[in-house]
Parts: C-alpha cells; sequence; structure tokens
C-alpha cells in the first residue's frame, strides 16, 4: 500500500543539507490510532525532511481531532489538537530516540500516531474555567447557581429577605 505518510528518502541521503516539505492530510483511519478519542477527520501532517550528516530531522506539525466528556460537567467537548514535532530518523540507528529509515524510506504514521496520543488531553475541560456541576443536585453551574450552593444565610437577613420578596410581589 502506498501511503502519503510514507516517503521516500533516497534523494534527502544522498546530498546532505537539503530538504523536503511534505504537507499532507490523510485519513485518520490511515493512522490506526486504536484510541476511540480519536474522531474520524482528516488528520493533518506538515513537516520538513532535512538530511543531516547524522540522519534526517522530521519537524513541524501534525493535526487531528478528539472528542471526550468535560471532567468537570460532562459536556461533549470536540478539538482539534495540534502538536509541534522533532523526530530523527536513521539508516542505523545510533540515537535511542530515532526511528528506522527502512529501504530507503521513511514511515510517518507511527511517528503521528505515537505524537497525537501522548498529546492528547488526560482529564479534558469544555473551557478552562469550567465550574462544573454541582456535586449535591448535579445543576450545570456554568447556566447558574443551584440552591445547595447558596451559603448558609445569617437567620438576621430573613426579616430582610421576607420584606424584599414582598417587595417582588
Ligand atoms: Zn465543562
Ligand atoms: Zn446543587
Amino acid at each position: 500500500m502506498t501511503s502519503a505518510l510514507l516517503i521516500n528518502v533516497v534523494e534527502l541521503l544522498r546530498s546532505p543539507g537539503t530538504t523536503k516539505d511534505v504537507d499532507v492530510s490523510v485519513e485518520c483511519e490511515a493512522i490506526a490510532f486504536d484510541d476511540a478519542r480519536l474522531v474520524d477527520e482528516p488528520v493533518g501532517v506538515q513537516v520538513r525532511l532535512e538530511s543531516m550528516s547524522t540522519g534526517i530531522t522530521v519537524a513541524g506539525r501534525v493535526s487531528a481531532t478528539w472528542a471526550g466528556e468535560c471532567r468537570r460537567c460532562l459536556a461533549p467537548v470536540h478539538e482539534r489538537l495540534t502538536v509541534d514535532v522533532d523526530e530523527l530518523y536513521q539508516r542505523a540507528l545510533e540515537d535511542p530516540d530515532a526511528h528506522p529509515i527502512v529501504n530507503d524510506q521513511i514511515d510517518l504514521v507511527p511517528m503521528v500516531r505515537e505524537n497525537l496520543l501522548v498529546a492528547l488531553p488526560v482529564g479534558p475541560l469544555c473551557r478552562s474555567d469550567c465550574p462544573g456541576i454541582c456535586p449535591q443536585c448535579g445543576a450545570d453551574l456554568a447556566v447558574g447557581v443551584c440552591g445547595c450552593t447558596a451559603p448558609t444565610r445569617d437567620p438576621r437577613w430573613a426579616v430582610l429577605d421576607a420584606l424584599r420578596s414582598t417587595d417582588d410581589d
């Protein structure tokens, strides 16, 4: 199977210092995430391959869409995730973090998958200041404060409250 993420690097290996840009969008399926959080929307890969004496560096960004639940209010969250990547590929693996160059080809799929999976939020939030739900009645505190969270009032205010409610009527 030929993939847009299987890059032939014969030319790069031949001349150190040269670069090759990859800017593709592939089906989510092609990455085989095996993680239900990743949504079936295109995965973007914008990287520059550069031939170095030590191997080929691949740097740029990858993006995908994930969905989940806000950890505080359980609202559905659907977001685009973009991750900066900086990887090294070598024919003979010398660097412990390097990926292999096999048959003069670089397969970007594993590194795209790894970088995105690692960057998925562990405790997603619908928004950074989500107030969550009331632990007692389950009311969505983003919508309004529920009765349970009201502080216990000084009984002396009860008189004023009574007057105020009379006014409201
Ligand atoms: Zn929330
Ligand atoms: Zn409540």
